[in-house]
């Protein structure tokens, strides 16, 4: 499915594959409730994300602080000087807000510039699709799961990225998050595409 925008000209950590398989999952789930991502940088996997969503005629909440996780700061293996605030911190969301208008998706995309476990306390609905990507610490991805998890309708999806079986791979929290999903008898497995996982919500 083609995009509406050269996706490899927006920053970001996502492959291709992943991002179609997150568009196909958010445009085929029969659900009139909205989906929510939390951690969106700079807009990429919310291009793929958000155009399934718009397909399917739901709302995506798009949640990021746009400060950056911790290897994104000045110094860190992931810092990008281009989205340096001025003040020692970043700053992607002028960036995400460039990606959704050429993207096209300011009717389907509502961004939601605040902590994800802040915006959790005051969200109510069930979520038909909920996308992690966050913080990757094992605190921030544990708050992130606790969270929102709960609030994923019965046949609901849950997305988590930078999901590595081998410690050699990478960082160890969203696979603690993916095995702590699957042993709660709560979600079972339905698609895998490099380090993303897509869970259905029993
Ligand atoms: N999904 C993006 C990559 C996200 S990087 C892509 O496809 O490229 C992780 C993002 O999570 C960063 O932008 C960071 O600002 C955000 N983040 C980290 N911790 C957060 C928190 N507690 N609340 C909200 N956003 C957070
Ligand atoms: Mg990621």
């Amino acid at each position: 499915m083609s995009l509406p925008i050269d996706i490899d000209s927006v920053k970001g950590f996502l492959h291709p594959e992943e991002g179609q398989a997150l568009l196909e999952s958010a445009a085929t789930l029969d659900s009139p409730r909205p989906a929510v991502e939390i951690g969106s940088y700079c807009g990429k996997s919310t291009v793929y994300f958000g155009v399934g969503c718009q397909q399917a005629g739901r709302k995506l909440f798009a949640v990021d602080h746009h400060q950056g996780s911790e290897e994104h700061q000045a110094g860190e293996f992931f810092h990008d000087t281009s989205l340096a605030d001025g003040s020692g911190g970043i700053n992607s969301f002028d960036a995400f807000r460039a990606t959704m208008r050429a993207a096209l998706l300011t009717d389907t995309v509502l961004p939601v510039v605040t902590e994800s476990v802040i915006f959790a306390d005051a969200w109510t609905l069930p979520v038909a699709m909920l996308f992690i990507d966050g913080g990757h610490s094992l605190a921030a991805a544990m708050a992130d799961y606790r969270a929102w998890a709960g609030k994923i309708e019965q046949g609901g999806l849950l997305a988590i990225h930078d999901v590595f079986p081998n410690a050699e791979d990478g960082g160890q929290a969203p696979a603690t998050v993916y095995r702590l999903a699957i042993a709660s008898g709560l979600f079972k497995e339905r698609d895998s595409v490099h380090s993303l996982r897509i869970l259905e919500r029993l």
